[in-house]
Formats: structure tokens, sequence, C-alpha cells
């Protein structure tokens, strides 16, 4: 099992702070981690391939990226 993931806190994400609805943190992961199936659709996620290099959160605008630990 990898050991670093993150996780979205719906209560923060407000994708209407994110160009056209697109995901800023999705686009943000090189590893594809977060999968969003349509812009203005929640993101989610996908895989446990994180790295723990921070990038999604420090793209998100509405901080609701947050590590696992
Ligand atoms: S960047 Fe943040 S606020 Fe925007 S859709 Fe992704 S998780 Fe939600
Ligand atoms: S911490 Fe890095 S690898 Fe992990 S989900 Fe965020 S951008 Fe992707």
């Amino acid at each position: 099992m990898p050991n670093k993931s993150i996780i979205i806190n719906y209560d923060h994400c407000n994708f209407k702070q994110c160009i056209d609805g697109v995901c800023r943190a999705k686009s943000a992961c090189e590893k594809k981690v977060l999968k969003q199936e349509a812009p203005f659709e929640p993101p989610y996620v996908n895989t446990g391939l994180c790295l723990g290099c921070n990038k999604c959160i420090a793209e998100c605008p509405s901080k609701a990226i947050e590590k696992t630990r």
C-alpha cells in the first residue's frame, strides 16, 4: 500500500473558483491521482500513486486538499 495520499475535503471544495469548473488540483498532479468525470463535477481520488509533492495542495484555491499523513 502506498503510504502517501491526499483526501478532498468536500466541505471546502468549491469548483466555482476553478476556471471552467476544471479542478486545478487535478491539473497540477502529474501522477493523475485526482480525477474528475467532467468540468463542474466533484474531483475524487483515483489512485494511490501520490508522491506527496504537495502541488495539488498548493494549487487548490479553497484549501480543500488535505494530506492523510
Ligand atoms: S482545485 Fe480545489 S476547489 Fe477546485 S475543484 Fe479542485 S479541490 Fe475543488
Ligand atoms: S501530492 Fe503531488 S502526487 Fe500527490 S495528489 Fe497531490 S499533486 Fe498528485
